[in-house]
């Protein structure tokens, strides 16, 4: 099934039921209507001279347009390219230029980006791009006026040629680790993984799901959309970016049922609690929390004060559309703070050497690697790093290849998954490996510690050190090395300790919300001198 044929099979049934809320533009659209005004898109995609397989760049914050050209682009067999809205001059040209899009549509601007001059001055750099359509302009209003019966036709002439193998996306990863990689999705690979992850939270026509989350990551557009509209489920867009205020407003205001975000969120959203919002949150179930460790006590909390009692955690990369492990709602809490869940249906899962490729047993650490209906085609133009990810068994030339996620992880003889970090943040201290992420979770446990980040720093005596870095809680004092040595002696074993401590307000972020270790370890190697 394509996307487009999902689209129509849930506005036969729930036609009359809310797809669609844009809270800071208080507009809504039900699925009848939403539907509608895919369609109309899709038609003015086609008088633009959009043919199947053209790249269409998407470059804006949250806001219901992104989604409307999502689907739109869908229905006509174009490949959206998800435009990171954080994205300067440079690397909007990277992302233009690698995927060859010919049709932008964008905001004109957000916060203090010109999106409109930036794509101005790309052109000599792309000279692919050709139209590009701002929201704010009268080509968008065109592009969206009702069509008429005879280019519905041509919309449905075209949805009609395309195949659930087509690929639809090309999605940007986040650059956590190094420069972002395109990977190629098609509708089989997003359409079932968004479906899937609905149907573990038991999504149905009575759920609405608050999605502060970007669009322009599979966590929103697959996850959040995705998963809503097969469905029957309504996406409710709290802020065009993450505003924690807005989320819990509109959770609220629209009686969501489930919530979306990366560990950090929660924590802001937490702290908020904390501080004496009173937003009424209790319309939620369920949620996914994903996309880096969440550490075990804000789980917790979100369980408790958030009324979460079904939140998930799903385990995944863009390669993958996201999700491979998923926590199900009737896993005990205990499974779900301490593991990223089991296998999702119809994928398979191992954990294997990452030198040798070879499967280990379970309860060994290793290389997660995943393969099934999910895995990308392969990264847009690139056929070297698509060859380093996509990767046989040994002695397995003909089967499907694996996708080798670069992430460490354990399977306990149940299937469920610990991820224990990534194979590039894994530090190696005279001789010893050291996951960053058992010592971030040991410094949660720190009354006045809001939010931690172990890094390992070069060092001549033992190769690399650990160098912890640390938000406070608000009106904490500053905790110094000795303070944090003091802390943890007796507690976790001495090479573990960080032996220095960097106190900041913020971590250095992708707009995807994840920490970039890459950036702290450059800053590090400059504060140690
Ligand atoms: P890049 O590949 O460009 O360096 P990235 O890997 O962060 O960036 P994404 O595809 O957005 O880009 O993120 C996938 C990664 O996020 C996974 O490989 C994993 O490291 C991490 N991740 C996702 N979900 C979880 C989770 N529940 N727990 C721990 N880590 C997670
Ligand atoms: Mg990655």
């Amino acid at each position: 099934e394509t996307i487009g044929q999902t689209l129509a099979r849930t506005t036969a049934a729930f036609g009359d039921r809310l797809a669609l809320v844009d809270a800071p533009a208080r507009r809504q659209w039900t699925y009848t209507e939403f539907r509608r005004d895919v369609l109309a898109l899709a038609a003015g995609l086609l008088r633009l001279g959009v043919a199947a397989g053209d790249r269409v760049g998407l470059w804006s914050p949250n806001r219901a347009e992104w989604v409307l050209t999502q689907y739109a682009t869908a229905e006509i067999g174009a490949i959206l390219v998800n435009l990171n809205p954080a994205y300067r001059q440079h690397e909007l040209e990277y992302a233009l230029i690698q995927s060859g899009s010919s049709v932008v549509f964008a905001a004109e601007r957000y916060k203090d980006s010109d999106y409109a001059g930036m794509l101005d001055a790309a052109r000599p750099q792309a000279p692919e791009l050709g139209t590009v359509v701002l929201f704010e302009s009268p080509e968008w209003a065109d592009a969206n006026r009702e069509a008429s019966a005879d280019e519905l036709d041509a919309v449905a002439a075209r949805a009609a040629t395309l195949t659930a193998d087509d690929a639809i996306n090309i999605q940007y990863t986040s650059g956590t680790t190094g420069f972002p990689k395109g990977a190629t999705l098609t509708h089989r690979n997003i359409g079932n993984n968004g479906y899937l992850v609905g149907e573990l939270l038991n999504y149905s026509e009575a759920d609405a799901i608050c999605i502060p989350v970007p669009f322009y990551h599979c966590f929103g557009m697959v996850m959040g959309n995705l998963a809503a509209t097969s469905h029957g489920a309504a996406m409710v867009i709290p802020a065009p970016t993450f505003d924690p205020e807005a989320t819990l407003a509109a959770v609220a205001e629209y009686g969501c049922t489930s919530l979306y975000g990366v560990p950090t969120m929660f924590i802001a959203e937490l702290a908020l609690l904390d501080a004496g919002a009173d937003h009424d949150l209790s319309t939620l179930r369920t949620g996914v929390m994903a996309g880096s460790p969440c550490p075990e006590s804000v789980m917790r909390q979100v369980v408790d004060r958030m009324h979460m009692s079904e939140v998930s955690i799903c385990y995944g990369m863009t390669e993958t559309s996201p999700v491979s492990t998923q926590t199900r709602v009737d896993d005990t809490l205990e499974l779900r703070v301490t593991t990223v869940g089991r296998v999702g249906p119809h994928l398979e899962i191992s954990v294997v050497d990452p030198m040798t490729g070879e499967i280990l047993p379970r309860g060994t650490t290793g290389e997660f690697c995943t393969r099934g209906y999910s895995v990308m085609q392969g990264y847009w133009n690139d056929p070297e790093k698509t060859a380093e990810a996509l990767r046989h068994a040994p002695g397995d030339a003909d089967g499907q290849p694996w996708m080798r996620t670069g992430d460490l992880a354990v399977m306990d003889p149940n299937g469920y998954v610990r991820i224990t970090g990534r194979i590039k943040d894994m530090v190696i201290r005279g001789g010893e490996n050291i996951y960053p992420r058992e010592i971030e979770e040991f410094l949660y446990t720190h009354p006045d510690i809001l939010d931690a980040q172990v890094i390992g720093v070069p060092d001549t005596t033992y190769g690399e050190e650990l160098m912890a870095w640390i938000r406070m809680r608000d009106g904490a004092l500053e905790l110094t090395a000795e303070d944090v040595r003091a802390f943890a002696t007796g507690k976790i074993a001495r090479h573990k300790i960080p032996r220095y401590v960097h106190v900041v307000k913020e971590f250095p972020m992708t707009v995807t919300g994840k920490v970039r270790k890459v950036q702290m370890r450059e800053e590090a190697v400059e504060i140690l001198g």
